[in-house]
């Protein structure tokens, strides 16, 4: 029987390429696998020559449709970027905190703001605010002290809306026919397969569960794309809820922010991504429902607070360190022009430790923008919002008893008696985490059977990758997103870090797959200076 006749995903006939999660980062890996001239290798005048080259060549697409149907990519959401968009929904999010040019698109750096513009959505691009202002006021500090800011010298940087960012996602699914790759499920083990003679992974058997069925499926090479893994960070405080003599809470009273978008308690049924400065009245309907606890300082804290004080009477939010106000989540130097010189400075550093502080310094915590600063010194100021900050809970114990403060219905459920580190004591009936979620290989339900069966470094739960993003050379288990960032840094869940991942991991599947002998005899790799100029020459006079 020839390997044709098994059906994909068998043993005898395993996928090339398996990827788990179809959020942006495997989105902008899968584009630039299917972009034959992506913008990372050639440069406008390069692209636009080549473009014209392929125009006279019948038959030369960008998509290589073949090899493509031994591709697959698994998500729990069964589409491409369920979770993001589930988040920035159930958020109400209306901008992007990173920049209109950094998109999953490999073709060019500007196809999303050209998409705007195709579709007359310009207004949904915006100036960050104040940005040049804060630009100055460095330049003025630390590099030229006795020197004036130039305005031609600053670059702004423009933002777009998450709703343009989505359609244009939907647009490079379209465009490359993406639909046809996904399957929903669940993937739970990732199993490498091993050549019992030389001991070489020759491949991976997947648990893939769906509707309460697993079915194994084989794949030569697998992506994990997974964002920042599946591991809620919840704080020492929270008491366990299966111990025997625990007192059981309603689940809706303590829940992380993950949990409150997953469940959907959320999103706003009134459209998303709205762009009107958010309502900070509760309506009747929903007013008169006690106190709200948030743990947190970043912008998820931030956007909690949003939705808390129109279901709260008040909300209290609580934060270790003090609230930061910044554009991104990462330090101002690593965004802009001077952004690569960091990168340069960490990726020149070889010892991952060190690069774990890197990093750590670099995001400082979590952080809010400055229209989210906004919103919560409005609330604030209306009575909505208390803010403690350098503050952390010592222990929450659920009482069940009667709370002077509390209406009947409130009463009947009970509230949470939290003792801060300031040495108060908070009764709320509701407590929602901002706490992020925990990076580690090992508990990860996903990565953490790997971990035993092929273990490698690990620097605090976060592995040591080779270069082109492989869990080891031997083993074409390639990991992309926040477990990466021993190798991308700072920006690695980001949608910056996909970029540098998918430029690595390409690299890597290249060489594996013999994906760059596709070029040798077309005009990229004429330009691209693996073959004969002259042929080119003479083609194209031919034409
Ligand atoms: C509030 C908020 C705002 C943000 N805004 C920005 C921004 O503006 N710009 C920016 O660059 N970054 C932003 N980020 C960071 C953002 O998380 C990442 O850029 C992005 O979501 C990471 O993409 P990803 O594809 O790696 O992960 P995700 O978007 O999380 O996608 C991973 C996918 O994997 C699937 N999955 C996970 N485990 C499994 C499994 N075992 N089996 C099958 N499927 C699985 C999930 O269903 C999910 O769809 C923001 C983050 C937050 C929390």
């Amino acid at each position: 029987m020839s390997e044709s006749q098994f059906p994909l995903g068998h043993s005898e006939n395993p996928y090339e390429l398996l990827i788990v999660g179809a959020g942006p980062h495997a989105l902008t890996l899968l584009v630039r696998l299917l972009t034959k001239y992506p913008v990372t290798l050639f440069n406008d005048e390069e692209q636009d020559r080549l473009l014209r080259h392929v125009k006279h060549q019948k038959g030369c697409g960008m998509v290589d449709e073949a090899r493509k149907r031994k591709y697959l990519v698994v998500d729990e959401g069964g589409e491409w970027l369920s979770r993001w968009k589930k988040l920035f929904a159930g958020y109400d999010i209306p901008w992007l905190r990173s920049l209109v040019n950094i998109h999953p698109d490999a073709s060019h750096a500007s196809s999303l703001r050209d998409f705007a513009m195709m579709q007359g959505r310009l207004d949904e691009i915006k100036e960050i605010d104040d940005f040049v202002e804060k630009a100055m006021h460095r330049q003025a500090k630390s590099r030229r002290m006795n020197s004036t800011f130039n305005h031609s010298q600053s670059t702004a940087l423009h933002v777009p809306t998450s709703s343009l960012f989505i359609d244009f996602c939907a647009h490079l699914v379209e465009k490359h026919h993406l639909n046809d790759v996904i399957q929903q499920g669940s993937v739970h083990c990732i199993k490498p397969l091993f050549d019992s003679s030389c001991n070489i992974c020759k491949g991976f058997e997947i648990d893939r569960q769906h509707n309460g069925h697993c079915r194994k499926i084989h794949a030569s090479r697998v992506v994990c794309a997974i964002g920042n893994g599946n591991c809620l960070r919840l704080p020492d405080w929270v008491p366990p809820c299966d111990g025997c003599n625990a007192v059981k809470w309603p689940k809706e009273c303590l829940m992380h922010s993950a949990e409150l978008v997953k469940s959907g308690v959320l999103y706003n049924c009134e459209g998303c991504y709205s762009q009107e400065k958010t309502q900070l009245l509760p309506t009747p309907r929903e007013a008169s429902k006690g106190r709200l606890m948030i743990v947190g300082g970043g912008l998820t804290a931030a956007h909690l607070v949003k939705h808390g004080v129109k279901r709260f009477d008040q909300v209290l939010l609580v934060s270790r360190s003090f609230l930061r106000v910044k554009h991104f989540d990462v330090s101002l130097n690593w965004v802009d022009r001077y952004g690569n010189v960091e990168m340069a400075k960490f990726w020149q550093e070889s010892d991952p430790r060190i690069r774990l502080r890197i990093i750590q310094n670099a995001r400082e915590g979590g952080s809010m923008t400055p229209s989210m600063w906004e919103y919560i010194e409005s609330a604030k100021a209306a009575g909505l919002l208390e803010t403690k900050q350098y503050t952390e809970i010592v222990n929450a114990i659920w009482r069940t008893e009667a709370c002077c403060d509390c209406n009947s219905a409130e009463k009947a459920k009970g509230f949470w008696e939290v003792h801060l580190s300031d040495g108060s004591i908070e009764n709320v009936h509701a407590i929602w985490m901002a706490t992020g979620s925990k990076m580690n290989v090992t508990q990860d339900p996903l990565l953490s059977q790997i971990c035993k069966s092929v273990p490698t470094t690990l620097v605090e739960g976060f592995p040591v990758l080779t270069h082109d993003l492989r869990w080891q050379s031997s083993v074409p288990l390639y990991v992309m997103g926040g477990y990466a960032a021993l190798q991308l840094g700072p920006n690695a869940l980001n949608l910056a870090g996909a970029k540098i991942a998918s430029e690595r991991i390409v690299e890597g599947l290249e060489t594996e797959m013999g994906l760059g002998q596709a070029h040798t005899d077309d005009g990229a790799a004429v330009v691209g200076g693996w073959a004969n100029r002259y042929k080119f020459l003479e083609d194209e006079d031919a034409c």
